[in-house]
């Protein structure tokens, strides 16, 4: 008999299932689009394992590192056509080749079929190709922990890229970290549902009257900036239909961020304390900051957490163009530490289940409105009050207002910006 024990908020991150000493544990695909644990109570013997480990039931210990603010860097790369190929600067491609040419294996994510992704490993430029781009769905772990272990016991090079939440799950499966490892977490907001990719599909299939064969979710036909990145979609009479990501449903529904994962809302990996040796992500507001930057086609943000990724990134200087820059700047346009629960997440799930994207689009993107305009309000408040500390305050607690007023003010502005991307 098959029952689920997955605990309220489980990332799918299937380290019970990497876990479990008599293989009674598979990961499903619950009603809501992502991945949960499924016991087969007639194998399970109740050790306790899963349970014990699973990071869903432990408290938080990344927030004590908090503080510890890493090396950051601006960079992309040299290659232009990698640099297309890529979802921001293609730093992943850089660290990936430069393990390869080590004789070392690459664990990242690929497609499957148009609507899932799943994780895999590669050993070469072809296989990495597959890698390359970002696929906006729960990826399917697998068994993928336990091929790790079993290539670094060759003392094999080994890359490994995902989800900090995935990165988290691996270093507990692994208990001690050996040296031949390199961990890269991507900074995520939060994974969307699976049914959102599912219903973009069909609604496209519909419209076309043929089958979707690949989906790419950030093309750079017009450049890297959200509003000129575009999603696509390819058939299999060989058409090519794409928008650009700021005007099509499925980006507004996966940005609206009411349909993500239910660990996403209390992830402990949003800030800059991270699980992997380097993280990765898109350098979003980088013009604010360096305003001489090619922003055309891409920059990637990249943290920089331990020695070992430090010698990592000291490795593919010659890749990229690559310039310090400070991790504050990069994530500042990053999803804030708190992203609170949309209160109709049912009422949007079952929109999506039963009516059309544009419907239930309709409805999450209002709630997202509603919360940011609240924030901005919010804030406004807060900047008024820093306004009038500083006009009345001196010396040090004036200049300590001064910049609080500034830190709001930016942040203001970055919000209004997402809120006015929701609009169009
Ligand atoms: C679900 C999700 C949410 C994200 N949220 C943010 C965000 O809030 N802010 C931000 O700046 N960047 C975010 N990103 C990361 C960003 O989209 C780029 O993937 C990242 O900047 C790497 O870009 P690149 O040019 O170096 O490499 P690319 O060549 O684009 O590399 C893609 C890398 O992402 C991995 N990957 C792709 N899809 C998945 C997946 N579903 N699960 C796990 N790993 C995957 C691949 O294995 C590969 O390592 C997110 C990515 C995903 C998958
Ligand atoms: S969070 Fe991970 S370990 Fe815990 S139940 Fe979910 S899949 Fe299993
Ligand atoms: S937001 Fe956190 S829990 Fe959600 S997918 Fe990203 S790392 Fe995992």
């Amino acid at each position: 008999m098959n029952h689920i024990v997955a605990p309220e908020n489980c990332a799918g991150c299937a380290l019970c299932a990497n876990l479990c000493p008599k293989d009674a544990i598979t990961m499903v695909w619950n009603k809501y689009g992502f991945l949960e644990p499924e016991v087969n109570t007639e194998a399970c013997i109740n050790c306790g394992m899963c349970l014990r480990q699973c990071p869903a039931l432990e408290e938080s210990e990344q927030a004590e590192k908090a503080e510890n603010h890493p090396i950051a860097y601006g960079a992309w790369m040299k290659d232009e056509d990698i640099l297309q190929q890529s979802s921001s600067g293609g730093i992943f491609t850089a660290l990936a080749r430069s393990v390869l040419n080590e004789g070392g294996i690459i664990f990242g994510v690929v497609w499957q079929t148009p609507d899932t992704a799943v994780f895999t490993s590669a050993e070469t430029e072809e296989e990495l190709a597959a890698m390359r781009g970002s696929k906006y769905v729960p990826a399917i772990v697998g068994k993928i922990y336990r091929q790790v272990k079993h290539e670094l016991k060759k003392k094999r090079k080994v890359l490994f890229t995902g989800t900090p939440c995935q990165v988290y799950a691996l270093k507990k499966y692994l208990k001690t970290i050996p040296e031949n490892l390199l961990t890269v977490d991507i900074v995520c907001h939060g994974t969307p549902s699976r049914l959102i990719l599912q219903k973009y599909i069909q609604e496209s299939e519909l419209k076309q009257n043929d089958k979707v064969v690949r989906v790419r979710m950030r093309e750079k036909p017009e450049g890297w900036d959200p509003g000129l990145s575009h999603i696509a979609l390819y058939f299999e009479n060989g058409s090519r239909v794409s928008h650009r990501s700021n005007a099509d449903s499925f980006m507004q529904l996966f940005l609206s961020d009411t349909m993500l994962n239910t660990s996403c809302y209390r992830c402990p990996h949003r800030t800059t304390s991270r699980p992997g040796d380097i993280s990765i992500c898109d350098y979003w507001g980088v013009a604010n900051y360096h305003p001489d930057w090619p922003l055309a086609q891409g920059i990637s943000g990249v943290l920089v957490n331990s020695e070992r990724g430090a010698e990592a990134v000291e490795s593919i200087k010659e890749q990229l163009i690559i310039h310090p820059t400070k991790s504050q700047h990069i994530m500042n346009r990053q999803c804030p530490e708190v992203l609170p629960y949309p209160v109709n997440r049912e009422l949007i799930f079952n929109t999506l289940r039963n009516g059309s994207l544009k419907d239930t689009k309709l409805i999450a993107c209002h709630t997202k409105a509603k919360r940011l305009e609240r924030e901005i309000n919010k804030m406004r408040r807060k900047q008024m009050r820093y306004y009038l500390l500083s006009f009345i305050l001196f010396g040090k607690a004036k200049t300590k207002y001064r910049e609080k007023r500034k830190k709001i003010l930016q942040r203001m502005a970055n919000t209004q910006i997402r809120l006015d991307a929701l609009k169009n």
